[in-house]
C-alpha cells in the first residue's frame, strides 16, 4: 500500500488521488475520475466537495456529451484546478547564477527570472542573499497572492547529505561543502523550503507536467556538472540517501583527468562543459581560443561552451571534435545506465545543452540503437521542454508535488526531513 502525504492543506490519501487526476486531466468529471480511481462516486463528490470549499478546484462550463454512448446528451461539469490557487517557487543554483521559476497549480510557469551570482568564491550567505531577493522579485513581479505561495524548492547539485537540516556539499561550486542551504534560505525568505538534487528535480519536473503515467526514463541534466535522475513506473528512484543517479562518476577514461570525487576519468571529468573548454584549448593553444571569442574565465564556462556549440555549427571543426567527443562519451554511459534500468525514454536538459543539446541527443539516439532491449521496445531520446531551467521548474514541482501527487510514494521519506516550515502552513 502506497503512503499517502499528510500535509494539513490536501489532507488524506483519497483527496490527493482525487486532486493529482483533476490537475492531469483538465476537464474531467466526477465519473470519469471515479471510475479512474476506483473510488465510489459518492466519495469522489464528496472530496471535490472539499476541495472546491478550499478553492484548489473550480468547476468549468458543462460540456454535452457527442451522443455516442450512455448518457447522451447529458450535461456534465467540467473539473480543473484553480491554477493560482497553490504556487511554489523553484530555484536551480548553477557557479554563474541563479535561476528561479515560479510555477503554478497547474503546472504552468507563470514567471522566469535570473539573478548572476557575484563570484564561485563568494561566501554562501551572499550567494542565498541573491536566492532569497530574486525570489521576493518573481513573487512580486508576478502579481501573486503570496499567500497561495507554498514553498520553494532548491535544485543544488548534488551530493547531498538529507540526514539532518540539508546540507549540500556540490563539489562544483568551491565553498560549499556541509551548506545547510535549505536553513539558509528558509531564514532569508520566510518560507518552507524543499532541497533536490537537480537531476532528480529535473526528473520530477518533467514527470510532474506529462500527462502520461507508467513512465520509466533516465533524465541526464547537463549543468555545470553532469548528473542523472531516474523515474521508474512513475517512482523516483532516490537511493539510501537521495543521491542516486550520480552518471557523471561514472569512470570512463581511467588514465583520465583526476576528478573532485577522487576518482579518475570520470564522464564530468571529461565531458562536461569545463572539460570540454579545456581539451578545446589544448588543441588550439589559448591564443586561439581567445581570439575565437572564449574568455577562459571559470565563471564563463557555460557562456564558452556555449560559444563552441555555436562555433561547431559554423564550421570550427575543433570545437566539434571536442563537442563530438563528449556526446559520446555522455552516450556511451548513458547506454550503460538504459541497459542496467531498462527505461524507455531518455530525457535532456540542463544549462549546459544550449547549444549543443541535439549534438548529444544525436549521438544518444545512435548509441541507444544497441540498447539490450531495442527488439523488446524502443528507446525514445528528446531534449526537455523546460530547457536550462529543467532543475527550478522540477524543485518546484517537487514542492506542490509533494502534497499533491498519489503516484510518488518514493519520494516521501527524504522529502519530508527536508522540509523546513519556520511559518505555519497556509490554509
Ligand atoms: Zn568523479
Amino acid at each position: 500500500m502506497r503512503r499517502g502525504t499528510n500535509l494539513p492543506w490536501v489532507g488524506d490519501y483519497n483527496q490527493a488521488v482525487v486532486l493529482d487526476g483533476i490537475r492531469r486531466h483538465p476537464g474531467t468529471s466526477r465519473t470519469e475520475l471515479a471510475a479512474a480511481t476506483g473510488l465510489t462516486l459518492q466519495t469522489v463528490s464528496n472530496i471535490v466537495r472539499r476541495l472546491l470549499e478550499r478553492g484548489l478546484v473550480q468547476e468549468g462550463v458543462a460540456l454535452l456529451r457527442d451522443g455516442a454512448g450512455r448518457g447522451a446528451g447529458k450535461p456534465r461539469t467540467a473539473l480543473s484546478v484553480r491554477p493560482g490557487a497553490a504556487l511554489a517557487v523553484g530555484v536551480q543554483f548553477e557557479r554563474e547564477h541563479v535561476d528561479a521559476v515560479l510555477l503554478d497549480l497547474s503546472g504552468v510557469v507563470v514567471g522566469v527570472d535570473r539573478e548572476p551570482l557575484p563570484d564561485p568564491l563568494a561566501p554562501v550567505e551572499l550567494v542565498v542573499a541573491h536566492a532569497a531577493g530574486l525570489v521576493r522579485r518573481l513573487v512580486g513581479a508576478g502579481g501573486a497572492d503570496e499567500g497561495a505561495v507554498r514553498g520553494v524548492g532548491v535544485a543544488v547539485p548534488g551530493p547531498l547529505d538529507f540526514t539532518g537540516p540539508v546540507r549540500s556539499s556540490a563539489i562544483n561550486l568551491p565553498g560549499w561543502r556541509g551548506v545547510a542551504i535549505a536553513d539558509l534560505l528558509a531564514a532569508a525568505t520566510g518560507l518552507p523550503v524543499l532541497v533536490e538534487n537537480d537531476a532528480t528535480a529535473a526528473a520530477v519536473g518533467d514527470l510532474w507536467r506529462s500527462p502520461r503515467t507508467g513512465r520509466s526514463f533516465l533524465y541526464v541534466h547537463v549543468g555545470a556538472g553532469i548528473g542523472g535522475g531516474v523515474v521508474l513506473r512513475d517512482e523516483v528512484l532516490r537511493g539510501d540517501s537521495g543521491n542516486a543517479g550520480e552518471i557523471g562518476h561514472v569512470v570512463v577514461d581511467p588514465a583520465g583527468p583526476r576528478c573532485p570525487c577522487g576518482s579518475r576519468g570520470c564522464l564530468e571529468a571529461v565531458a562536461a562543459p569545463a572539460a570540454v573548454v579545456r581539451r578545446y584549448v589544448e588543441r588550439v593553444g589559448s591564443r586561439t581560443a581567445r581570439a575565437a571569442g572564449l574568455r577562459l574565465a571559470g565563471r564563463t564556462v557555460l557562456d564558452d561552451h556555449d560559444l563552441l556549440g555555436a562555433r561547431a555549427g559554423a564550421g570550427d571543426r575543433e570545437a566539434a571534435r571536442v563537442l563530438d567527443a563528449a556526446a559520446d562519451d555522455v552516450a556511451r554511459v548513458v547506454l550503460g545506465v538504459v541497459n542496467v534500468l531498462d527505461v524507455s525514454e531518455v530525457v535532456l536538459g540542463g544549462a549546459g545543452l544550449r547549444r549543443s543539446g541535439e549534438r548529444v541527443r544525436a549521438a544518444l539516439a545512435a548509441r541507444l540503437g544497441t540498447a539490450m532491449t531495442r527488439e523488446v521496445h524502443p528507446v525514445a531520446v528528446r531534449l526537455g521542454e523546460a530547457g536550462e531551467q529543467a532543475g527550478a521548474l522540477g524543485a518546484a514541482g517537487a514542492v506542490l508535488h509533494e502534497a499533491l501527487s498519489s503516484t510518488w510514494a518514493g519520494v516521501h521519506a527524504p522529502v519530508r526531513q527536508v522540509v523546513i516550515s519556520p511559518v505555519a502552513p497556509v490554509h
